[in-house]
C-alpha cells in the first residue's frame, strides 16, 4: 500500500502552519478590539441547513458540496462555509436573548469539492466573522473597517473596498422581474448552467464567471428603494470617517442567495491584478427565514490559504530554538536533561537532538536547528557543575557558567531574540 493524500487536500507543513498560526493571532487580537467573541461550531450539520441558508442554486450547493447519508440515514454534510452553522447556533442557543451585543468570530476548516487549482484546495481555511442583531449602516462601516484592520495587521499592503448594495427583498422584487425579462430574450448568450437556472435564480447570473462580465454592462441595473439607498450612502459616509478607502462597484455581486444591501470585497495593491481578497455582506432576512427571530445581520469571511499566499514574501516566522542542549559524554546526559528541563522552565525555547548519539553528530544538528547558543556538558563541566555556552551564529568564545545560574545568563545573552 502506498500512502498519500487525497487529491484537493494540503499538508500544512511547520513553516506554513506557523504563517496561518501568525494570520490567526492578528485576527484574534483585532477582534478582541472590535468586540467580538469566538464561536466553535460544528464541522458536519445535517445538508438541509446550507441547501436552505446557502441556497440551493449556489455553485457551492449544487456543485461543490461534500454530502452524505450517515450511518443513521440522515443527509449531512462537511460545511463549505462558516455563516449557516452561526445563524443556526445563534437560533438554537437563543444567542439573541443573551444580553450582549451578538458578534461573533470562527477560525475553522471547511470543506467544497471544487477541481482543484493552484492555490485552491477542497479542505481550506477561513476565518469569519457575523454581527447579528444591528440593522443600522453603523454595523456595516464596523464589519468593513474591521476586516480591512485584520489584513493591514495580518501585513497585506494597500487594501480597499468595493461596495455595492443589493438592496432588501423589496427593491429585488421588481428587479428579479425585469431582469428575468431581460434573460430570457439572451437565453443564447448564456452559458448552460445559467440557462438552467435564470427561472429558479436571475440573479445569479450576474455573478456567473463567463456571463457577469457581458451581463455588467448589459443588463438593467437594480434600484434602490429610498430606505436602501439612504443605507447605502450612510455606510459610505462612516467608512469616509472610518478612514477605508473605497469605491462604489455595480458589477459586484456576490454568489450567495441570502445577502442583502450591502456587499462588498477588500482587494489589495499587492496583488497585481483585480482578484479579491476576500468579501461578504448583509443578510438582513436569512436569521429568520431559518426559524429564528427577525435578526439583521453583517458579515464576511476570508480563506487563510490564500491569504498567507499573499503574504509568502514576508519572512518566516522563526521556528528555531533558541539554545541547543549537547550531552558531550555519556555521563552528562541526566545533567543535560535536567539542564533542558531548567531552561524550559525559565522560558527560554530549548531543544536537543538524541543524546545517546556522538558529539560530533549532536554538534551538527546544534548548527542545523538554527539555535543561536549550543549548550555543552562533557566531563570538565560535570566535575566543575558548570554549563558551556558556545555561540553558534557569531563568532565568539566559548564560556563557562555555574549550572544554577545557565538560564539567567542566556535570558541576558538572548534579550532581544526572545
Ligand atoms: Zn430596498
Ligand atoms: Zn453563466
Amino acid at each position: 500500500m502506498s500512502v498519500h493524500s487525497l487529491r484537493g487536500f494540503r499538508d500544512l507543513l511547520p513553516q506554513d502552519a506557523a504563517r496561518f498560526a501568525a494570520i490567526e493571532a492578528a485576527a484574534r487580537e483585532v477582534f478582541a478590539l472590535y468586540g467580538y467573541q469566538e464561536l466553535r461550531v460544528p464541522t458536519i450539520e445535517l445538508k438541509e441547513l446550507f441547501v436552505k441558508s446557502t441556497g440551493e442554486t449556489t455553485d457551492i450547493v449544487e456543485k461543490e458540496m461534500y454530502a452524505f447519508t450517515d450511518g443513521g440515514g440522515r443527509e449531512v454534510a462537511v460545511r463549505p462555509e462558516g455563516t449557516p452553522g452561526v445563524v443556526r447556533a445563534y437560533i438554537e442557543q437563543n444567542l439573541s436573548q443573551s444580553g450582549h451585543n451578538a458578534k461573533f468570530y470562527y477560525i475553522g476548516n471547511m470543506f467544497r469539492a471544487e477541481r482543484p487549482q493552484a492555490g485552491r484546495f477542497r479542505e481550506f481555511e477561513q476565518i469569519g466573522a457575523e454581527y447579528i442583531g444591528n440593522a443600522s449602516p453603523f454595523a456595516d462601516a464596523e464589519s468593513i473597517t474591521m476586516l480591512v484592520r485584520l489584513l493591514e495587521k495580518a501585513g497585506l499592503p494597500g487594501c480597499s473596498v468595493e461596495l455595492n448594495s443589493l438592496g432588501c427583498a423589496e427593491c429585488r422584487r421588481n428587479y428579479r422581474q425585469t431582469l428575468l425579462d431581460f434573460l430570457r430574450g439572451k437565453t443564447d448568450r448564456l452559458c448552460e448552467p445559467c440557462r438552467g437556472r435564470i427561472e429558479r435564480n436571475p440573479l445569479r447570473a450576474l455573478d456567473c464567471k463567463l456571463d457577469g462580465p457581458w451581463l455588467a454592462g448589459e443588463a438593467p441595473k437594480l434600484t434602490l428603494c429610498p430606505d436602501c439607498a439612504a443605507h447605502f450612502t450612510r455606510t459610505q459616509e462612516l467608512l469616509k470617517i472610518a478612514g477605508v478607502p473605497h469605491n462604489v462597484n455595480p458589477g459586484l455581486v456576490r454568489g450567495l442567495d441570502y445577502y442583502t444591501r450591502t456587499v462588498f470585497e477588500v482587494r489589495s495593491s499587492a496583488l497585481g491584478s483585480q482578484d479579491a481578497v476576500c468579501g461578504g455582506g448583509r443578510y438582513d432576512d436569512l436569521v429568520k427565514s431559518m426559524g429564528g427571530p427577525a435578526a439583521p445581520a453583517i458579515g464576511w469571511a476570508m480563506g487563510v490559504d490564500r491569504l498567507a499566499m499573499l503574504l509568502k514574501d514576508k519572512p518566516a516566522p522563526n521556528l528555531a530554538p533558541a539554545v541547543f542542549v549537547v550531552a558531550a559524554t555519556e555521563a552528562a546526559q541526566d545533567q543535560s536533561f535536567r539542564l533542558l528541563a531548567a531552561l524550559r522552565a525559565a522560558g527560554i525555547a530549548a531543544d536537543s537532538s538524541n543524546f545517546t548519539l556522538s558529539l560530533k553528530s549532536q554538534m551538527r544538528s546544534a548548527d542545523k536547528s538554527g539555535a543561536a547558543f549550543a549548550l555543552l556538558i562533557g566531563e570538565d563541566e560535570l566535575k566543575a557543575g558548570t554549563v558551556a555556552i558556545k555561540p553558534l551564529k557569531e563568532k565568539g568564545e566559548q564560556t563557562a557558567v555555574p549550572f544554577a545560574e545557565a538560564p539567567a545568563r542566556l535570558k541576558s545573552f538572548l534579550k532581544p531574540a526572545i
